[in-house]
């Protein structure tokens, strides 16, 4: 059934792009921007054409469900071209209860016991092929891309999107150009170089390589995905709150914590979660939008606890890369959609991601990279500041893995000494393991007292 080299499944609607701002509708080709007011354009449906689907029977929640278990099963809410076969199951990521977690993250003042039953993680950590929800927003601007006909794909990237452009378009055949600031965890290069993949490591920010890459799209007839398929891209995105929402069994959260770099993703999911109250696919219900950065870059979040809705461009400095956008590009939709759904926004130090994505690991065995991090120590903060309560149901959003930034870990963990393979030695190594512990415990419980 689920054959990526076959067939094209579902049905589609017509849909273009529009002009968020002044509302001018711009067909379909690679651009983001708005000529006439300069805003950014998004993708608009035909949702009448949906809703006649509905009607039909052939999109309902039954009929989704009978589809194979990968993002492409909201086809209809998607903007693919017509006669477009999936290549890649791509997405349809566990949603797990994380009880353990969330007894550490209320902490002792709280109600651990209900935090425990109400708190989940979308863990896109295991996200296919690349192990971030890059993937997502990948696999639909690539189906663009080729639509347009262009024969060479690019980006500007802060390292997962780099990886996901890279193994997508070695899939399909297409040539890449990867463009990154040159100080990017190892991993992320390497995971990039190995797929044929044209990598130009400039040296500067992000900011500065995104703002050469417009100066290159203007030039070259290249589809750089988050420059002039940006609104195609972006859609891909909202695939993460349709899981949810299907994952929860159909019915929406209380809140969601997203980690924010250029802004899209939050946004994304609240267009999400409204597309389906719309087309009455789940029942409507108020869903509080909780933004998450590091505090070296966090111009959405010092917005949103600031009030104003404009961002302040900054100069990162953080070991969350992948979250390292000074000027995003989305900031000012993020702080609207955080805003109105009465969210908020927190940030926090690097020490914090690193404790974070320990706490991850050891509570629900999930290791995430920084991004991640910073999505646990803001939820935390969240409980703590009762702006998340025990009682509502509550997804935290872990978008990477952490075998791409083991480098953030390297000292926290010393290399243990090598033992002899003599049952002996092993029953001593085990007694003093053991009683370094102990001394460990009693020093604790000392300062504790
Ligand atoms: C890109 C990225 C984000 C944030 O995405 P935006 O849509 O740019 O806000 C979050 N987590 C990870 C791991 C990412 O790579
Ligand atoms: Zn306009």
């Amino acid at each position: 059934m689920s054959n990526y080299d076959g067939q094209s499944p579902y049905g589609q609607a017509p849909y273009e792009l529009r002009c968020r701002e002044c509302g001018r509708r711009w067909g379909n080709q690679p651009r983001s921007i708005c000529d006439e007011c300069f805003s950014p354009l998004e993708i608009t449906y035909d949702y009448d054409t949906i809703r006649a689907s509905i009607a039909q029977g052939t999109f309902s929640r039954e009929r989704i469900a009978q589809r194979p278990p990968n993002m492409w099963r909201y086809a209809e809410l998607l903007p693919l071209p017509t006669g477009f076969e999936p290549r890649l199951p791509v997405g349809f990521t566990p949603l797990i209860q994380a009880p353990r977690l969330a007894e550490q993250l209320v902490g002792t003042e709280g109600d651990a016991k209900t935090a425990a039953r109400n708190l989940y993680l979308k863990n896109d950590a295991v996200c296919l092929p690349t192990l971030s929800f890059k993937d997502r927003v990948v696999a639909v601007a690539l189906a663009q891309a080729q639509a347009f006909g262009f024969d060479t794909v690019a980006c500007s990237s802060t390292g997962n999107l780099a990886n996901a452009v890279a193994a997508h378009a070695a899939r399909l055949g297409l040539k890449a150009w990867i463009f990154i600031p040159s100080d990017l965890e190892p991993a992320k290069i390497l995971g990039t170089q190995v797929f044929g993949a044209n990598v130009v490591r400039i040296a500067g920010n992000y900011d500065q390589v995104n703002r050469l890459c417009s100066q290159i799209a203007e030039e070259r007839r290249w589809g750089f995905v988050n420059v002039n398929l940006r609104p195609y891209y972006a859609e891909g995105s909202k695939t993460v709150g349709f899981e949810i929402t299907e994952q929860l069994g159909w019915r929406l959260p209380d809140n969601v914590v997203v980690p924010m770099a250029g802004g899209s993703l939050i946004v994304k999911i609240k267009k999400a979660f409204d597309e389906l109250i719309k087309l009455g696919l789940v029942e409507e219900k108020p869903v509080k939008f909780f933004g998450a950065q590091a505090t070296g870059c966090s111009p959405i979040s010092t917005a949103v606890k600031t009030g104003s809705t404009e961002i302040e461009p900054q100069k990162p400095a953080t070991i969350a890369r992948s979250l390292a956008i000074g000027n995003p590009a989305d900031g000012h939709y993020a702080i609207k959609t955080i805003k109105q759904s009465g969210g908020w926004s927190e940030d926090v130090s690097d020490p914090e991601v690193i404790d974070s994505i320990r706490l991850l690991a050891e509570t629900e065995g999930i290791f995430t990279e920084t991004a991640g991090g910073v999505t646990v120590g803001t939820a935390g903060k969240l409980y703590r500041q009762d702006r998340i309560l025990p009682e509502e149901t509550t997804v935290l959003c872990i978008t990477g893995n952490g075998l791409k930034t083991t480098d953030v870990l390297a000292g926290v963990y010393e290399a243990e000494r090598p033992i002899a393979p003599k049952l002996a030695e092993f029953e001593k190594y085990l007694h003093e393991t053991l009683d370094t512990i102990e001394v460990a415990k009693e020093a604790a419980a000392t300062v504790g007292a």
